[in-house]
């Protein structure tokens, strides 16, 4: 049995772990949570799984459940996200499962990495942010980071097939998010409630903004680098809008290796808990004589300025990627808000990189810094 400690776990991901764990409920056993806002979902997670450790954002919640709780402990802001993703720092054979939003999920993440637990990563801003960071110090503690993204569960799979060195590039697919076939133009009026409708995927609605500004895609690519040491003209990006092939690798011979499935994050997840095992899962199996074709589009890099904007930041590499993550934080939230409009996301980032002055090799405290002027700057104008 292994011990999960679960950080976001009322959000889209953390929900569908949860579901895996019910249906192997030999197999894992919830050590720690956490939840932001969605108390009474935590409530409910509690009374299924009585883990020993929740944390919250407030310290009213914190009290609260601890009067409603006594036998389990209640911790609350940012501390207390680390408290839960190391708690038991001798478990090394537990896993942190990182299903946070956000830069939120940095520190946590390399805190467990110290105490040499290993990671599923489903928050890809921890690796766009601090990916240089994360992948070293794992490296250093002989840590394994295993992703919960289904393009990068797809690319690991691909790379069991061959040598590293006899990969020639990566093919990252995209469904084009919910603005696939409008123009430039089209997009300056579009709403929240239009880009919040993803053809394919139910997901929390920041990764759904940013798979409508294809900045979603662009943190894909900078995540693939970090994780599987790629060079950025290593990686191509195509539109795929069925999401049936989740990605391919091509070796030096131009044989293509792909992964298919059924969109579902369910098996993403469950390969990176199970992994190098594979068991029965919920997704359901594709029926080729229903799937009567797969298309592929050339990504249309002017109509996703987000897109640009995170292949420049890691080419500039650095402290760059930090402040594009932290301007992009800042703008989809006043975009969910209604405080600005959608083209009014990538103006934002733009401004926020010509202005940064790089900072090499930067450090975690660097990075947290830089995060949280960029965002004060940002909101400070609104
Ligand atoms: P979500 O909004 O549904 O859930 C986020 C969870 O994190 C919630 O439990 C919330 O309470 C918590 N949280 C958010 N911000 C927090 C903060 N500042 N402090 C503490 N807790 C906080 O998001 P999601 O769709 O589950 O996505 C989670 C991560 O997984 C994101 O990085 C996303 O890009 C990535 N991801 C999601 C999907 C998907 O299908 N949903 C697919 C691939 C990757
Ligand atoms: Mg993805």
């Amino acid at each position: 049995m292994k011990n999960i400690y679960l950080l976001g776990a009322t959000g889209s991901i953390g929900r569908q772990t949860l579901e895996i764990v019910d249906k192997y409920p030999e197999e894992f056993k919830v050590i720690t949570l956490s939840a932001r806002k969605r108390i009474n979902d935590l409530i409910d997670l509690i009374e299924k799984y009585n883990p020993k450790f929740c944390s919250v954002e407030t310290k009213e919640d914190a009290d609260n459940l601890a009067d409603r709780f006594p036998d389990i402990i209640f911790g609350y802001g940012k501390s207390s996200l680390i408290h839960a993703a190391t708690f038991q720092p001798k478990d090394s054979e537990g896993i942190l499962i990182n299903a946070l939003v956000g830069i939120a999920g940095l520190h946590p993440t390399i805190e467990a990495i110290k105490i040499k637990r290993n990671i599923l990563l489903a928050n890809k801003e921890t690796l766009v942010v601090g990916g240089d960071l994360v992948m070293s110090l794992a490296k250093q503690n002989s840590v394994s980071v295993y992703p919960i993204d289904s393009e990068h569960s797809a690319i690991w799979q691909c790379l069991q097939n061959g040598k590293k060195e006899e990969v020639s590039k990566i093919i990252i697919t995209a469904s084009g998010g919910a603005f696939r076939n409008k123009s430039f133009e089209e997009l300056k009026n579009v709403t929240k409630e239009d880009a919040l409708k993803h053809p394919n995927w139910s997901m929390g609605e920041k990764i759904t903004i940013d798979s409508a500004t294809m900045m979603n895609k662009g943190f894909e690519v900078i995540e693939a680098i970090h994780l599987f040491d790629l060079l950025p003209n290593q990686i191509e990006t195509i539109i795929h809008p069925e999401s049936i092939i989740h990605s391919m690798v091509e070796y030096i011979d131009h044989s293509i290796i792909a992964q298919l499935s059924s969109h579902d994050m369910r098996l993403p997840i469950q390969y990176a808990m199970f992994y190098p095992n594979r068991k029965d899962s919920m997704v359901s199996s594709i029926d080729f004589k229903k799937l009567s074709s797969l298309h592929f589009e050339t990504l249309k890099e002017d109509n996703y300025p987000c897109f640009r904007l995170a292949m420049e930041s890691i080419q500039k590499g650095q402290s760059m990627p930090c402040v594009l993550n932290a301007a992009n934080e800042a703008a989809v939230d006043l975009f969910l808000n209604e405080k600005i409009a959608f083209l009014d996301i990538p103006k934002m980032i733009e401004v926020e990189m010509k202005n940064h002055v790089l900072i090499q090799s930067p450090t975690l405290e660097d990075l947290l810094r830089i995060d949280s002027e960029v965002k004060e700057r940002i909101y400070l104008n609104h």
